[in-house]
């Protein structure tokens, strides 16, 4: 890879405010010196502030997982994109399957939410994947091309270093199971392409991370597969001797 490689971590609903420090300071120790590769942790809302202060003069990133993507208002529960700027982060997770399968989040939703990122220059992580029955049905084009056509609805342009693409097949997140190489270089391709139609040339630089049960047996040779810019990673993010164990592989394949 001559670009540096992404490994973003999803904890998703895990890990207290104490817990998330101690695990950030633990990699901090552990990897600072050897890494090669972003490396961005996407907390709970509740410890995103601690956790950038504790990451403070170190390359990491810190991203949130989610917003909303009105300013400010009625909206009981929710987070605007400004409270986020204002605990330090740089990136945010949107579209996740979890938020478009459990919580009922639709493409105008996400397409509102890149923008509003946008507009406030956080980087969205922004996540699209095929479920399993469009798989099944032979879909999956058709829905990567939907979900990048309606969640990038608006941009006249794209700047590949304020854009990351997550390709998640819905099926392979948490399941275990992970998409084939082949499944992997065909999806990451495909969406190549969609973007180049939309954006031109510049839409083959945007990085397209892989998620879908990211493990230490098959980080290396996922790393290696056409396409794949880094990783978006749930389950094994939250566990120190995976998370390093991916990092320290996939640092290997970058070459200066
Ligand atoms: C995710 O939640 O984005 C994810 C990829 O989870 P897991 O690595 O556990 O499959």
């Amino acid at each position: 890879m001559d670009t540096k490689p992404i490994i973003a971590g999803n904890w998703k609903m895990h890990k207290s405010v104490e817990e998330g420090v101690s695990f950030v300071g633990k990699i901090k120790n552990r990897i600072l010196d050897k890494v090669e590769a972003k490396v961005i942790f996407c907390p709970p809302f509740t410890s995103l502030f601690s956790i950038v202060k504790a990451l403070n003069g170190t390359d990491f990133g810190v991203g949130a997982q989610n917003t909303h993507f009105d300013v400010q208002g009625a909206y009981t529960g929710e987070i605007s994109i400004e409270m986020l700027k204002s605990t330090g982060v740089q990136y945010v997770i949107l579209g996740h399957s979890e938020r478009r399968h459990i919580f009922g989040e639709t493409d105008i939703w996400i397409n509102k939410k890149i923008h509003a990122a946008l507009n406030a220059e956080l980087v969205p992580i922004f996540c699209i994947g095929e479920t399993l029955d469009d798989r099944k049905s032979n879909q999956t084009a058709q829905v990567l091309k939907n979900q990048l056509n309606l969640g990038l609805q608006g941009m006249e342009s794209i700047d590949p270093l304020k854009m990351i693409i997550a390709y998640e097949p819905v099926w392979a997140i948490g399941t275990g199971e992970t998409a084939s190489l082949h499944q992997v270089a065909e999806a990451h391709g495909y969406i190549q392409s969609v973007l180049e139609r939309m954006f031109g040339q510049v839409g083959y630089e945007v990085p397209i991370l892989y998620g879908g049960s990211v493990n230490e047996n098959n980080a290396a040779e996922l790393i290696q597969t056409d396409c794949v810019s880094g990783f978006l990673i749930g389950g094994a993010s939250i566990k120190e001797e995976s998370f390093c164990n991916i990092v320290e592989q996939v640092s290997k394949f970058y070459k200066r």
